[in-house]
């Protein structure tokens, strides 16, 4: 004999999936609101009722038979999965966070599948959703159905608004003040965010890049200069500059860098929070309060005006790609090599970048700009980072589960990714310094910070305007071979006297103009970090003034 399979009609179901949905997963959002509504329990029950009311409303709606069930099971699958990420990673999900998520690698994506995670989504998600499987739903004819569904969608939008206007002055302060309340609400706040990303992404489809800096020469200096000009651009992944010993961090993270006589910048700040922000907007001529994503597209980059003035530029990328910076220069993706020295399971330690730049100084003849995109400190697989020669402290968290490590042991893991960079750049620093007949230079900055649990949040992409300062103060350090300083004029004791000069990622493109000597009208010396310790050709450099003027 077959089980009777329970029947319900559509309302209640919904009902159910509403409450369970809001009540089960959304914890971040109720653990928030019982904090930003603090002594007014009232307004956060009358906000709790107002979204049940609003969703309920929305779900009864669009009740039609066949479309119903997958509705809710998505429904309860989208929650179930944003729950987990904002839950155990005290993150948001926003725009670009979907953005993030659209740009990352498939081995990125597959760390962040673990045992814990899929847990949650069995027990949340699947479960709940074979449940309402189960449950045989009874539609009404067409017209019963619209008559009883009138009745539960005005009255519940009627009660939801007259709420919120009772409660005006408490909700538009709560979310005035705290924006981030709402962005964490499931699953309005995943749905929400894709549809804005999907939104832009279709008007930026046709953007065509218009050119930068058509005037753009080889500078005086370079065009005098015996050595080719050498530049080498290393745009670090998600290291903090509070991390750095060199920065004066209680760990000694810089051992390498430290002998190397390099000048470490220490009030550096991002543009972003995550790398789709900030590696777009560090190259782009844009300010950070002039950035778009679309305004960023519409123009040309520093890598295109750097071609244009001469020099050979390429891009070797061992991150996520270069997000549409690199789209009109040489451009090689290192995780495509496979290359057994440094690659497993789809992802490359930074070293690859080391071995890839060699290979290429040995062709180099004329001016060059190489890009080298790290890996650098990805989380949440922090120790997949670094080979075992680098596992100075001890014990380090060896999963990308947070919640099976100590907070000590997840900080040792991205300390040891410090540890691992700094040796990365100092063998960069190595093999430039080899090289005598090339006039060379470094320069390393971060995209972004990262969270290392401060708070309860971790990793990073927070809302800029909400960010922790240890997702936006990045590290920067520049270095300068012997006839590098001579062919551009650049006193090296100048610029470690700018070391606390508050600087940004604003400053990038044009320091990088400066720093491979590329003349253009796009070009401001006022953004350019060094330009302050570099003379003009036959001139005495500015290095005395300068030295009696900094802190
Ligand atoms: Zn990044």
């Amino acid at each position: 004999m077959r089980m009777k399979r329970p029947t319900l009609e559509t309302v209640p179901v919904i009902i159910l999936v509403s409450l369970y949905v809001i009540i089960v997963l959304n914890r971040t959002f109720w653990r928030k609101g019982a904090v930003y509504l603090d002594g007014h329990e009232y307004q956060l029950a009358a906000l709790g009722t107002a979204l049940f009311l609003l969703m309920t409303a929305a779900l009864v709606s669009l009740s039609v038979k066949f479309v119903v069930k997958p509705l809710l099971i998505f429904v309860i699958l989208v929650s179930a999965v944003a729950s987990y990420f904002v839950d155990s990673f005290g993150i948001m999900i926003d725009r670009e966070m979907i953005a993030n998520v659209a740009l990352t690698t498939s081995t990125e994506a597959g760390q962040l599948l673990t045992s814990r995670f899929l847990l949650h989504l069995v027990a949340y998600g699947l479960l709940p959703s074979a449940l309402l499987l189960m449950v045989k739903i009874e539609h009404r004819t067409w017209w019963a159905k619209f008559r009883q569904n009138s009745l539960v969608v005005f009255p519940s939008l009627l009660v939801s608004l007259a709420l919120t206007l009772l409660c005006y002055p408490a909700f538009s302060s709560t979310f005035r003040n705290h924006g981030d309340l709402l962005g964490t609400f499931n699953p309005a706040a995943p749905l929400v965010a894709t549809v804005k990303y999907v939104k832009r992404q279709m008007a930026e489809r046709d953007i065509v890049a218009k050119p930068l800096g058509t005037d753009a020469h080889p500078g005086e200096r370079a065009t005098a200069s015996r050595r080719p000009m050498v530049t080498v651009v290393v745009i670090g992944e998600t290291a903090r500059a509070l991390n750095f010993g060199l920065n004066g961090y209680s760990r000694d993270t810089t051992p390498e860098l430290r002998t190397r006589g390099v000048t470490s910048f220490r009030n550096v700040s991002s543009c972003g929070t995550s790398t789709a922000v900030s590696v777009p907007c560090m190259f782009s001529n844009l300010t950070r309060a002039g950035y778009s994503s679309s305004s960023a597209r519409s123009s040309e980059n520093v890598t295109d005006v750097l071609q244009r003035g001469g020099a050979k530029v390429s891009w070797f990328d061992n991150d996520t790609g270069s997000m549409g910076v690199a789209a009109r220069v040489p451009y090689e993706f290192l995780p495509d090599s496979y290359d057994p020295r440094f690659c497993r399971g789809g992802e490359c330690l930074d070293d690859i970048l080391v071995d890839r730049l060699r290979g290429e100084l040995t062709r180099t003849r004329g001016d060059t700009v190489i890009v080298l995109h790290q890996l650098g400190s990805h989380g949440p697989s922090y120790y997949r980072r670094y080979p075992d020669g680098f596992r100075t402290f001890r014990p380090d968290c060896r999963t990308a589960e947070f919640a099976d490590c100590k907070r000590e042991e997840i900080v040792n893991a991205y300390d040891n990714t410090i540890l691992y960079t700094d040796h990365v750049l100092a063998e960069i620093v190595d093999l430039l310094n080899s090289r005598p007949d090339l006039a060379s230079s470094m320069l390393y900055v971060s995209d972004h910070g990262e969270s290392l649990g401060e708070n309860g949040i971790y990793l990073h992409a927070m809302p800029y305007f909400m960010a922790p300062s240890t997702q936006t103060h990045v590290p920067m350090i520049a270095w300068f071979s012997g006839a590098y300083k001579e062919a551009s004029g650049l006193d090296g004791d100048c610029v470690t006297q700018l070391r606390d000069q508050p600087l940004s990622h604003d400053n990038l493109f044009h320091t990088l103009l400066g720093l491979a000597d590329v003349a253009t009208q796009v070009y401001d010396a006022k953004l350019d970090a060094f330009a302050a310790c570099r003379s003009r050709p036959g001139e005495k450099h500015l290095a005395f003034s300068m030295k009696g003027a900094s802190r």
